[in-house]
């Protein structure tokens, strides 16, 4: 324990040092003198800071537009040279630019591997689902784990074959993607042991992590990323802990429980991500595992999907995970819900049968009423869906 303990302490040192030495290079994190000098980040600080920030002077019209076009088929790939570009969900306009390169990516894979998969003697073969080509993560070769790609673009009735076929242990994906295996699969567990489940990328909610446990048949590791960056990972106990080696954190207090995070990525070198605010919610938790890391209980989403009221010039707030649960377990059926706030109404779309709607409008409704809210709930045809494909269910798209 002690050594693993000093081998960390060096592992963030050495973190620390190529931080600096990196952060010299962007002409806008050069000019300050130490870390506290450094301004907080949000994402429009960030965003109209772009040209100085990152380290290439790859400009922020040009990035915006290779993701646009990437996103739209109307490129092969999100790249400038060797630099990956990828855009963050929002309304357009109001998009984040992130820049990564081929090593970055690669260290993403290889922490990933390290901290989640572990090791095993015996060869294991991964399914990765990725949202970019997947010539970019060849270069994380491994003796003991044999990779397949699968883009998430490409139809995932065919994916599900190559499944089928190969029989992977270890798979990797989105909570939508594993989601929509299920549905494709058409059959309550896989015909073959999965040894683990690992999510990424989005908020995995506990139905979804439920319903993929069964499916899969194994428990579901999740990994807390930020685009690439590694964030955090679930422990032994299931529990999510930061990679306090690479990750700086510094809380913003929301009340007694949550809190915002602010992060410095100590990896991140094409875009360096310094004093980073995210827009999402977290609950402070405690594990007994043994990591000394900060631990997260729980993800309740994304900032921008809390729900605002004003209610005789008070302001009313609404938690996404309040509204989550009301939906959740105002009917045994529902399978799946997006749930919107336009400036007059709020859109209600349910999967599941034909009482569920009405039950999950009545049960808003008496969360509404008990808030001192009065709004209609209107029924859509069809769920909610980002332009980059990415899976929110509790959305706010008031201006
Ligand atoms: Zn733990």
């Amino acid at each position: 324990m002690m050594q693993w303990t000093t081998g960390l302490i060096a592992l963030k040192r050495y973190n620390l040092f190529r931080f600096n030495r990196n952060r010299m290079k962007s002409p806008f994190y050069s000019a300050f003198k130490s870390f506290k000098d450094f301004p907080v980040a949000n994402k429009s600080m960030f965003m109209s800071q772009f040209n100085l920030i990152n380290i290439y002077g790859i400009r922020k019209d040009e990035a915006f537009q290779v993701g646009h076009d990437a996103e739209k088929y109307l490129r092969r790939n999100s790249m400038i040279g060797s630099i990956t570009v990828g855009l963050s969900s929002g309304s357009s306009g109001n998009r984040g630019i992130f820049l990564v390169s081929e090593k970055e990516r690669a260290q993403w894979v290889a922490s990933v591997l390290y901290r989640v998969i572990g090791l095993s003697i015996s060869q294991r073969t991964v399914a990765f689902f990725l949202r970019a080509n997947s010539e970019l993560y060849e270069s994380v070769r491994s003796k003991i784990l044999k990779f397949n790609y699968y883009n998430i673009f490409d139809p995932l009735e065919q994916h599900w074959q190559n499944l089928l076929k190969t029989k992977p242990d270890i798979i990797v994906a989105q909570p939508s993607v594993l989601i929509r295996l299920i549905e494709i699969s058409n059959i309550e567990a896989v015909p073959w042991k999965v040894q683990k489940v690992i999510s990424v990328a989005e908020v995995l909610t506990l139905e979804d992590s439920k319903r993929i446990e069964v499916w899969s048949g194994t428990s579901i590791n999740q990994v807390y990323q930020c685009t690439e960056g590694f964030l955090a990972h679930s422990c032994k106990n299931g529990k999510i802990h930061w990679n306090s080696d690479s990750i700086l954190l510094e809380k913003v207090w929301l009340n007694e429980v949550q809190y915002k995070p602010i992060i410095t990525d100590l990896k991140r070198s094409t875009q360096p991500i310094i004093r980073y605010e995210m827009n999402d919610i977290l609950t402070e938790g405690k594990c007994d595992c043994g990591l000394k890391s900060d631990v997260i209980q729980s993800i309740d989403g994304r900032s921008d999907d809390v729900f605002e009221w004003i209610n005789n010039k008070t302001k009313i707030i609404l938690f996404p995970d309040f509204i989550r649960r009301t939906i959740v377990f105002s009917h045994p059926g529902i399978i799946d819900y997006t749930i919107v706030k336009n400036n007059k109404y709020l859109e209600l779309w349910i999967d599941g049968p034909e009482h569920a709607f009405d039950a999950a409008r009545n049960a808003l409704h008496k969360l509404l009423e008990s808030k001192g809210i009065c709004t209609k709930i209107n029924k859509s045809t069809k769920p909610w869906r980002a332009d980059n494909g990415k899976k929110k269910r509790v959305i706010n798209s008031t201006p």
